[in-house]
Order: structure tokens, then sequence, then C-alpha cells
């Protein structure tokens, strides 16, 4: 299955890119706050970022991996366990991980996508020099 997941490829091609994810952790689009709702730019950067699962912490760049063997149980229960030791509600987990599937499905597996609010954009990842 297709999934998101933290990558550090592209960062730096936005002044205020941000990576504090592990490397290869699974993410998830989390609601943003008032702030963040105003302006991608925000000072916070939520609705320019994927959450981490694991760290909790935020990526501006999120990578459409395929992770073999994993399965929908897999992925709701690791969004389940995340969601609750963050204080979301843990039953939104079924719904939240549809919809990420949804999402992944529809962009080619080893597109680095960026996020501006409610709006996705492939990077184009660029050649390295030399
Ligand atoms: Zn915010």
């Amino acid at each position: 299955m297709k999934l998101l997941v933290a990558t550090s490829k592209t960062q730096g091609a936005r002044e205020n890119d941000f990576t504090h994810c592990i490397e290869g952790e699974l993410l998830w689009i989390a609601p943003c706050c008032d702030d963040g709702e105003e302006s991608p730019d925000s000072e916070c950067g939520c609705s320019r970022s994927f959450a981490g699962l694991n760290s909790h912490h935020g990526t501006t760049t999120a990578l459409v991996a395929e992770l073999p063997g994993f399965t929908f149980s897999d992925y709701t229960e690791a969004l389940r366990s995340s969601l609750a030791t963050q204080g979301w509600p843990a039953e939104a987990a079924d719904e939240v991980a549809q919809g990420l599937l949804a999402f992944a499905a529809g962009w080619e597996v080893g597109t680095v996508l960026e996020r501006r609010s409610e709006w996705f954009a492939e990077r184009l990842v660029p050649t390295p020099p030399g």
C-alpha cells in the first residue's frame, strides 16, 4: 500500500522548510491551528507540514512510498495509538487512515509532496550539480 513517509528530500527548496521528523516515519495530515489556517507560512508551520506518527513533530516534505507487507489494520493501529498519545480522538483512526490512503493513491511512488494548507503539490527533485 502507498503511504506518506517523512523525507528530507527537497528540504530547503522553500526558505521556511523544516523537518523535525524521523526519516522514513509514517506521516498524517493533522488539522491546523488558527494561525496556520490564516497562512501556510505561519510561524508554527502547521498548515505547511505533515506530522510524524512517532516523533509527533512536523516536516514540510512528505514522500509517497510503497510499504510492502504493511496492511490497513497495521496502519489504523499505528494511527490509533499515535492519535491517542497526542490527545486526538483515537476512534477517528479508521477514517483518517482511509482518507490518507485515498490521498496517497493519487500520487506516484517516489513523489515528494509539499503542503499549502488544503493544497498539495509535487516537488520536483533537483538534479544534483555536476
Ligand atoms: Zn499552527
